[in-house]
């Protein structure tokens, strides 16, 4: 059985925007059959990007440390946004698993993301529709909201459920108002939950 201590958080990009910095998390989990990666972050920018700075904030990237690189037997992203997708090129061969839904929104929605990021060669998409239980302990739950397809991972530990949440809510306030199908989900579960972009991981409780 997995425990607490089996899940790693990593800084893997940050956002300055207006003096404020915003970070950015991927996760591990050290399962028995290899080690598993939640969102794979940022390892560069491009040029359109750089460029929209003064709109979105400017990038700053964090690459996973190869140490960890080499070890991922599994790849799951949240949803395909930049900062979520941005290192899934490090991993060709490997199985990425997404939502279908997301995946296609991610092909052919304006400015969704930077699609080569995401089609990359070699890029091996595992796609979802709905819940799904990829190793034993880790499943995967659709959380619409922040995008259509947006999926979060539940880790069954010893002191169970974790869940790693992605950016079903970009602050714990965000997500504590239960206003998304995704959020009303995560909110049920009254889980410690992990948000990419929040250092700090508590169990959220809806708002009255
Ligand atoms: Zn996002």
């Amino acid at each position: 059985m997995l425990s607490r201590d089996d899940i790693g958080r990593h800084l893997t990009s940050e956002n300055v925007f207006e003096g404020d910095s915003l970070p950015g998390f991927s996760d591990t989990i050290e399962h028995p059959d290899g080690l598993v990666l939640v969102d794979t972050g940022m390892i560069d920018t491009t040029p359109a990007l750089d460029e929209d700075a003064e709109e979105w904030g400017k990038w700053h990237p964090h690459p996973l440390p190869d140490e960890l690189v080499d070890r991922v037997v599994v790849v799951v992203n949240t949803h395909l946004h930049p900062d979520h997708c941005g290192g899934n090129r490090l991993f060709p061969g490997i199985p990425i698993h997404v939502q279908r839904r997301e995946l296609a929104d991610a092909r052919t929605g304006d400015d969704y993301t930077v699609r080569e990021w995401v089609d990359f060669p070699g890029a091996t998409y595992v796609e979802h529709d709905g819940e799904a239980e990829i190793l034993p302990g880790i499943r995967l739950l659709p959380t619409p909201g922040h995008t259509a397809g947006h999926q979060v991972v539940v880790v069954e530990t010893d002191e169970g459920p974790i869940v790693l949440g992605g950016d079903v809510g970009h602050s714990f306030e965000e997500l504590e108002r239960g206003d998304t199908p995704g959020r009303q989900v995560v909110l049920e579960l009254a889980a410690p939950t992990h948000l990419t972009h929040v250092a700090e991981v508590r169990v959220p409780h809806p708002r009255p």
